[in-house]
């Protein structure tokens, strides 16, 4: 089998004003992703999606990436990959068995593109296989434990918006740090308390501060925090400070997830080293695909660290998230949104299968989804950034 075509596509799922809100994060306009579709001459296409601004990811994929694998056989993903990776020099990078990296390629939108072109690659290699993705990585299971995502209400409102979440099943729930209403220790504390009272005693509870908050705030709010049971604290502090991350581990019992926002192995081997979490992260659409995502759990699993993929954006990225956390013995639960996220649920014909708090696998080849008819007509790219301030 050999690639003849790889081709992207960028879209956007444009929020309706009555929607929108306003987090840290900024007021959401929309989700932007770019749909990955790598063709092949036995006439089976691969699908895959990028994180990343979609005009952009579309011209690495076009310009730079897309001669890198059309004439690769997909059964060649690790080979792809490296090709990808080291660029013009992945012959010598082959042949001597260390990396060569091409500068702009170890990071930001063009590793965002190569995870894109991976999971079509894998979805390809699946389906001429014809097994689900997740048995072709090598299976450990066919359902995860699930978790709820999201908690943005102000004040005592988060009781009731995360007690709804634990109503539908789900038995951990997770909540921003920074709430509708804004940020201080004082206002968390009392949102905390509120969504556990919400969801009681047996529903683990995470918080997430996307990575906002300085170190010091950081350590007094994990400190505040520890009588509400929180299964773990995310992003406690910027991506690009591991040791400020490590800072905060060490001065509480709540353990620290992070990794959403690190690109390859070499991000977690950095947090390893620092000693900075104890859940990783990894975000299947940015930090290399399935192929990068499974060395990251082996290298991740190591430090008896657990894996959690982050899972936030189109139904491609959380279907290919699915079958990463099939596929990876120290996953133990994986995210699922409850935001706004019409380019997550409505992007295919098969309903993804969540319930009793359970995420359950497609049994059909590769990824086991496909695009309804209309989804290019319905997604089709809008112009701008996906937060306002
Ligand atoms: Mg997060």
């Amino acid at each position: 089998m050999k690639i003849t075509r790889v081709r992207a596509i960028p879209m956007s799922d444009p929020v309706p004003p009555e929607r929108r809100h306003r987090t840290d994060l900024g007021t959401k306009m929309k989700s932007d992703a770019t749909l990955i579709l790598v063709e092949t001459d036995r006439g089976l296409t691969g699908m895959g999606a990028a994180l990343g601004t979609p005009p952009i990811v579309a011209a690495i994929v076009e310009h730079e990436l897309a001669a890198e694998v059309v004439g690769e056989d997909p059964m060649f993903s690790e080979r792809i990959f490296e090709k990808m990776y080291n660029g013009s020099r992945a012959k010598p990078a082959l042949e001597g068995g260390v990396p060569q990296a091409e500068t702009s390629r170890r990071a930001g939108m063009v590793m965002e593109a190569i995870s894109g072109i991976d999971i079509a690659i894998w979805d390809v290699k699946a389906k001429a296989l014809g097994i689900p993705v997740y048995q072709a990585l090598g299976a450990v299971r066919n359902s995860v434990r699930a978790y709820g995502s999201g908690g943005w209400a102000p004040g005592n409102e988060a009781e009731a918006e995360l007690g709804s979440y634990a109503a539908k099943g789900f038995t951990a729930v997770k909540m921003r740090v920074v709430g509708r209403d804004g940020f201080s220790i004082e206002n968390c504390v009392r949102r905390v308390a509120a969504a556990r009272r919400g969801i009681g005693s047996g529903v683990e509870l995470m918080v997430d501060a996307h990575a906002s908050l300085e170190t010091p705030v950081a350590i007094r709010l994990a400190k505040a925090l520890e009588p509400y049971d929180i299964a773990w604290f995310e992003e406690p502090v910027s991506p690009d400070n591991h040791a400020g991350m490590a800072q905060v581990r060490a001065s509480t019992c709540i353990p620290i997830a992070s990794g959403e926002r690190e690109f390859s192995r070499y991000g977690f081997k950095s947090m390893l080293e620092h000693k900075a979490i104890d859940i990783a992260q990894p975000d299947v659409a940015r930090a290399g695909g399935l192929t990068e995502i499974r060395r990251i759990a082996a290298l991740t699993q190591a430090y008896d660290i657990r894996l959690a993929p982050h899972a936030w954006g189109s139904g491609v990225l959380f279907a290919a998230s699915i079958h990463a956390a099939m596929a990876a013995a120290s996953c133990h639960i994986l995210e699922v949104s409850q935001g706004y996220m019409p380019m997550m649920n409505e992007l295919f014909n098969e309903p993804f299968d969540v319930r009793d708090g359970y995420v359950h696998a497609p049994d059909r080849p590769g990824l086991g989804f496909s695009l309804r008819p209309a989804a290019m007509e319905r997604f089709k790219y809008v112009e701008g950034p996906e937060f306002a301030f």
